[in-house]
């Protein structure tokens, strides 16, 4: 999309913004809006498969549906009959499912003896992405999408409510740090709608891409003058102190300041508060884009923060909050006024205890990507106990915990797609600076307090190849595959974040060895004194 479609997307964005602040709604409304829409979600389904499905000939889903030899009609009855849950796993034993290499349109999708080739754009919903400007194409044809569209703004406010006034943060004043993309303004503006705006917002990072820059300087010019909000402040997630004495300065004052960062930034401000001898009670740490695990909360609550997880993607924006009651660290509940989840079939993984690949059916009205029966690339353990915190009293009481990415790899609020982290492992790296595949592995492990360490391991027998210069080189070359990948390779850079180990590559449990190798880190333990 060009600067031409870019400028008229934000014309509308600002013409939309004065409405769109307007309409203010309090927590009690958000808690109702949850629950009507629980309550007629399988009408939502419904509608939502007829428009952005049925009526849409590009639409992936629909040529799986029709592969599967299934009419519309037959989805409604089944849906009748069976209810949502039990209909989406029909579905997806029927081949109606895609994986998150095919959401992704790194792989073909094969059904049967047809093969569909889906485009990226073929997963928009033609309604939103119609209204829809932040697009900038990636380098090879993956658009990097920010929902910046008023209403999916709007839609957005009910699920930050509930989840601030569940952990008790409604009141609390609201603090962001995040990268400077221009979707943070979606957080912030629907969080405005109920009232609580942010007293600080920390960049971490800007958009690399000079024009990206731009388009989100301007949505968060736009958005500030709008509604009154501070500027931004520079804080790298490598260098967390002001944030830090803006935290303390905050509890000084008698409050009880809330954050919403990702996992590895809070647990690194937590590290620097030890260090110094500062103690972090009555801060809250609001959590999503990585899994929060164990380790990672234990970091942060030493600190004396607590640490309460969201979770969401960007195909998929908020897919639940935080279970006050629940055992285990991470346990979220899903918003079911806007998803359905179920676990695809593994017959291997039949075990009720075992995590299951997530199978995600979005039911809102304005999320840019339709998602049927789609693998956003993370594995939980999926329950469904009753607990009687307002999530399940809204009636929201599917459960997940123990998340974790399975084909992506996520630092500091970017992801990397594991299929083209391995290319660059087997196929660049190679030809660029010697050996052949299989002589390179990138190994994920965790630290001691959670934080991320990465080792390529080279085979030992590579005497040409120079250790000092690997991390550089890997990193180099997955920021050519995608636009949003540079933000992420210079981070990771910057900060140090891959050693070079010599040695021979890891075996995983099954005994395959990859070219990506996640040491296992086990599902979290339940959670020490919550
Ligand atoms: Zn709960």
């Amino acid at each position: 999309m060009g600067l031409w479609s870019k400028g008229t997307g934000l014309l509308r964005f600002a013409r939309d913004l004065r409405g769109l602040l307007r309409a203010t709604i309090d927590v009690d409304g958000c808690a109702r809006v949850i629950a009507q829409g629980v309550a007629q979600r399988e009408q939502r389904f419904l509608t939502k498969l007829e428009r952005a499905v049925y009526a849409n000939p590009s639409s992936p889903y629909r040529r799986l549906l029709a592969a599967a030899g299934c009419e519309r009609g037959d989805v409604e009855r089944l849906v009748r009959t069976d209810g949502l849950d039990a209909t989406l796993i029909t579905l997806a034993r029927a081949g109606v499912q895609v994986s998150f290499d095919e959401l992704k349109c790194r792989q073909p999708a094969v059904r049967g003896s047809q093969t569909f080739h889906f485009r990226p754009e073929d997963f928009d919903d033609p309604l939103v992405s119609a209204q829809l400007s932040l697009r900038s194409g990636g380098t090879r044809g993956a658009p990097l999408r920010v929902p910046i569209d008023t209403e999916h703004i709007a839609e957005l406010a009910p699920s930050w409510a509930v989840f601030l006034a569940e952990n008790g943060c409604d009141t609390s004043p609201l603090l962001f740090w995040t990268p400077g993309h221009a979707g943070v303004a979606a957080r912030y503006l629907a969080c405005a709608l109920f009232g609580q705006r942010y007293a600080r917002w920390f960049v971490s990072e800007e958009m690399h891409a000079a024009t990206d820059r731009l388009y989100a300087r301007c949505v968060h010019e736009l958005s500030r003058r709008a509604g009154g909000f501070p500027r931004a402040e520079r804080a790298s997630f490598s260098d967390p102190s002001p944030v830090l004495r803006c935290l303390l300065e905050l509890v000084a004052q008698g409050q009880r300041p809330c954050v919403n960062t990702a996992p590895s930034a809070a647990a690194k401000l937590a590290l620097l508060a030890k260090r110094r001898g500062d103690v972090l009670d009555g801060i809250t740490f609001l959590l999503g884009s990585e899994p929060l695990t164990a380790a990672r909360r234990a970091t942060i609550e030493a600190s004396g923060a607590r640490a309460v997880a969201l979770y969401g993607s960007s195909e998929a924006p908020w897919v639940g909050g935080q279970c006050q009651r629940a055992a285990h660290a991470d346990a979220v509940h899903v918003l079911l006024d806007g998803y359905a989840v179920v676990a695809a079939d593994e017959p291997s993984y039949a075990e009720t205890h075992a995590d299951r690949t997530l199978l995600l059916t979005s039911l809102r009205h304005a999320v840019p990507k339709v998602l049927l029966n789609a693998d956003i690339g993370d594995r939980a353990i999926i329950t469904g106990q009753r607990c009687g915190c307002l999530y399940d009293r809204l009636g929201c009481r599917l459960r997940l915990h123990s998340i974790r990415s399975s084909d992506k790899i996520t630092e500091l609020g970017v992801t990397f797609a594991v299929r083209d982290v391995c290319h660059v492992l087997e196929d660049v790296l190679p030809r660029r600076i010697g050996g052949v595949a299989g002589d390179y592995q990138l190994v994920e492990a965790r630290d001691r307090d959670g934080l991320p360490c990465y080792v390529i391991v080279v085979n030992p027998e590579l005497r040409d190849v120079d250790d000092a210069g690997v991390p550089a080189a890997f990193l180099a070359e997955l920021a050519r595959l995608e636009r949003h990948y540079r933000f992420m390779a210079s981070t990771w850079e910057r900060d140090g974040l891959i050693q070079v180990r010599r040695g021979a590559a890891l075996a995983s449990a099954s005994g395959k060895v990859l070219a990506f190798h996640r040491t296992s880190e086990g599902p979290p333990a339940a959670a020490a004194g919550r």
